[in-house]
């Protein structure tokens, strides 16, 4: 059934995040534009994290490098909205599966569940990123059933 089947793609679009707005980001946007999905690594302790930050947050270190997650994750949590309040752009994804979705590299992501029946969504499904390029600046990851 149609309705029930999770898609982001919709008009108006739901609104999008601004990719100028911290200078330090900018790699994970720009890797997700070349359909890499970029994760930062702390040099001193050797700890990942997401979402981008100037410094560990573990240690402190500012000597943050780049790493490449193959995509490849698992479900740990996920919620599905089946009606908004206030941001009315999303009406027409409803309903629309928010995940907590754990990467192989071994950070937390909050993205969408997509290309799925949102009623065979569970806890522990293996997951694929795919790359949604939304604008000609904006690509955003989501995920799919693998
Ligand atoms: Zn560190």
């Amino acid at each position: 059934m149609r309705e029930h089947h999770s898609s982001l793609e919709c008009d108006p679009h739901p609104p999008l995040p601004n990719i100028d707005q911290v200078e330090y980001a900018r790699p994970h946007w720009e890797g997700l534009q070349e359909e890499q999905l970029l994760i930062q690594e702390c040099s001193d302790c050797g700890e990942r994290q997401h979402f981008p930050r100037p410094w560990c947050q573990y240690c402190g270190s500012e000597a943050i490098e780049w790493i490449e997650s193959d995509g490849t994750a698992t479900l740990y949590s996920y919620s599905i909205p089946r009606r908004v309040v206030e941001v009315y752009e999303y009406e027409p994804a409803l309903p629309y599966v928010m995940g907590y979705v754990d990467l192989d590299v071994g950070v937390r992501f909050v993205s969408n569940v997509v290309n799925c029946d949102v009623d065979d969504v569970e806890i522990g499904m293996e997951l694929e990123a795919v790359f949604d390029h939304v604008t000609d600046d904006v690509t955003l990851v989501r995920f799919e059933p693998m």
